[in-house]
C-alpha cells in the first residue's frame, strides 16, 4: 500500500522534471529576446533615416528659395540690361558681368537641388522597402511572443497542479517511509524505487534472487542488490 503510493508520487516527480527541464531546454526566450533587439535596433535605424528625410526637405525648401532669388535677381538685372535707361559702356558691361555671375551662381544652387532630389528619392526607395518589413517582422515576433506565452502558461499551470497533487500525496505517506524514500533518492535520483517485472529489477534489469522476493511477499522492504533502489513487488 505505501509503497504503491510512493510509485505514484515518484512518477509525479519525474513528470515535474520533465516539464521543468522542458522549460529549461527551449531556446524559445532566447530566440524571441535576439529578434526583439534586433527589431529595436531597426526600428531606431529607419526612426534615424526618417529623421534624416526631413532635414533633406528643409534643405529642399531653402534651395528652391535661393533658386527662385537668383532667378529674380537675374531677370531684374536682364531688364536693367535692355531697359534703355543707360548707354553708358562700362555700366552696361557691369550690368552684364552681373547677370553672368548670377546665372553662374544659379546654375551651380540648381545642380545641388538636382542633387538633393535624387538623395531623397533614394532615401524614400529605402524607407519604402524597409518600413513594410520592418512591419511584416513586427508582427511575426508579435505572434511567436504570444505563442510562447501560452506554451509556458500552459507548462506551468501543469506543474503547478503537479506540485499540489505531489504535496498531497506526500501527506497521505507514511511519514517514516517518506524520509526512508527521501534519503535513497538523494543517493539514487528521483528514480530510486524500481518495480519487480518479471523476476527482475525495472531499474536495472538484473534478476532478483526468490529468496529476496519471498521476504518481500512476506512484508519486507527489499532492495535491488545491485543497483540499490528499493523494490516494489
Ligand atoms: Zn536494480
Amino acid at each position: 500500500m505505501g509503497l504503491s503510493k510512493l510509485w505514484e508520487l515518484q512518477e509525479m516527480q519525474l513528470r515535474l522534471q520533465g516539464l521543468q527541464q522542458q522549460l529549461q531546454a527551449s531556446g524559445l526566450a532566447r530566440e524571441l529576446k535576439k529578434e526583439k533587439e534586433r527589431l529595436e535596433a531597426c526600428q531606431a535605424t529607419v526612426r534615424a533615416k526618417m529623421e534624416e528625410r526631413e532635414a533633406l526637405r528643409r534643405q529642399a525648401t531653402a534651395l528652391e528659395g535661393t533658386c527662385r532669388d537668383l532667378a529674380a535677381r537675374k531677370k531684374q538685372l536682364e531688364a536693367k540690361l535692355y531697359s534703355g535707361e543707360t548707354n553708358n559702356p562700362k555700366e552696361l558691361n557691369n550690368i552684364q558681368h552681373r547677370i553672368d555671375t548670377t546665372a553662374g551662381e544659379l546654375a551651380r544652387e540648381e545642380e545641388k537641388a538636382m542633387e538633393l532630389e535624387l538623395q531623397q528619392e533614394q532615401l524614400e526607395a529605402w524607407l519604402q522597402e524597409n518600413v513594410a518589413r520592418l512591419q511584416a517582422d513586427k508582427a511575426n515576433y508579435r505572434e511567436n511572443l504570444a505563442h510562447y506565452r501560452s506554451w509556458r502558461e500552459g507548462l506551468q499551470q501543469e506543474m503547478d497542479v503537479l506540485a499540489v497533487n505531489t504535496s498531497q500525496l506526500e501527506g497521505e505517506i507514511e511519514p517514516d517511509l517518506l524520509v526512508l524514500f527521501n534519503n535513497l533518492q538523494r543517493r539514487l535520483g528521483t528514480r530510486a524505487l524500481a518495480k519487480v517485472v518479471k523476476g527482475t529489477c525495472s531499474g536495472c534489469h538484473l534478476v532478483i534472487p526468490a529468496v529476496l522476493l519471498r521476504e518481500a511477499r512476506g512484508g519486507k522492504f527489499i532492495y535491488c542488490e545491485s543497483c540499490g533502489r528499493l523494490l516494489l513487488p
